[in-house]
């Protein structure tokens, strides 16, 4: 049975992007910006744009902290989103989920030009990632994703079944998953005969938000288990202790889907740089 180290791999894709962010520095004299948009001060939201501001130290890139006021308007949230875009010393752009309820989210996460959505939230993105074609991920997806490559477990062929289809998780991942050929189930909270459903499943991903709601009789002798899950207290959505004896590999909670989705977003910003630099030297 393989315990899927999120952790470990997370380190090993820092140092690699480490070294691309380095040759990018020589090459240009520049160094990478990700813009962290941080509206409102939610406690979970702000520990996950401090995490994320940490990994581009890691990594050598410099973060920009926007913080907005909880009062903020959409509109005054889509013009901050546009000077970032016009900026062109940003390289990614992460509007950090959710934002107060007042504001039309998605209407800002499509306002995030194309080339600096490192986080894949843009509906045009969502939509050439479905069809295959060149498009920055969502990170959670493709986390588990990465993760799934990494333990060279086979995807092609394979029943996968995703608990959730959340836009930022469970509907990319079910298309990342289509796209490799496996035959991919989602299910959500009408679903009915959950567990039977689960029992098919070679792959189970579960992006449901409640703590360790898969439980370990829904689970087929051998199943891959990806957890997606965070909860209080750093409990998973798989009741793992119950899942782990069926299956045959599994992401711990915490150190499994966790840091390679940061580390996936440090990728995509790294991408975008590369991009970016490249194609638009500073003007003298
Ligand atoms: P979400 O937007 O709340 O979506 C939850 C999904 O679960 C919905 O599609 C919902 O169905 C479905 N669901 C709820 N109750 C269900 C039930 N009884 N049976 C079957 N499906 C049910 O959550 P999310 O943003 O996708 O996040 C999911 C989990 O991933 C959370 O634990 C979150 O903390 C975690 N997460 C982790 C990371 C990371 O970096 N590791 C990143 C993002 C999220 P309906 O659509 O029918 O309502």
């Amino acid at each position: 049975m393989t315990i899927i180290d999120g952790k470990a791999y997370a380190a090993e894709v820092e140092q690699e992007l480490r070294a691309r962010v380095e040759k990018l520095k020589e090459e240009t004299g520049r160094t990478p910006v990700l813009a962290t948009v941080l509206v409102g001060d939610n406690p979970a939201s702000v520990t996950y744009v401090r995490m994320k501001g940490n990994a581009c130290a890691r990594v050598g890139m410099t973060s920009l902290k926007v913080e907005l006021p909880q009062d903020t308007t959409t509109h005054q949230l889509l013009d901050k989103i546009e000077s970032l875009n016009s900026d062109p010393s940003v390289c990614g752009i992460l509007l950090q989920h959710p934002v107060p309820r007042h504001i039309d989210e998605q209407a800002c996460f499509n306002a995030i030009s194309l080339e600096k959505d490192v986080d894949g939230v843009n509906t045009s993105g969502f939509g050439r990632m479905a069809m295959g074609l060149p498009a920055f991920k969502s990170a959670t997806p493709l986390a588990i994703m990465s993760l799934l490559k990494r333990y060279n477990i086979a995807v092609e062929g394979k029943e996968a079944v995703v608990i959730g289809r959340s836009a930022i998780l469970g509907k990319p991942v079910a298309a990342l998953l289509l796209n490799q050929n496996a035959t991919v189930t989602v299910a959500h909270s009408k679903t009915v005969n959950l567990p039977e459903i689960v029992r098919r499943a070679d792959i189970v991903v579960a992006a449901v938000g409640k703590p360790r709601f898969v439980q370990g009789d829904w689970i087929k002798e051998g199943a891959v288990l990806m957890d997606a899950g965070y909860n209080k207290g750093n409990i998973g959505d798989m009741d793992l202790e119950a899942c782990i004896p069926h299956c045959s590999a599994y992401t711990p909670v915490p150190g499994g889907v966790g840091p390679v989705t940061i580390a996936m977003l440090m990728k995509q910003t790294v991408e975008a740089a590369e991009a970016l630099f490249r194609s638009r030297p500073p003007q003298a």
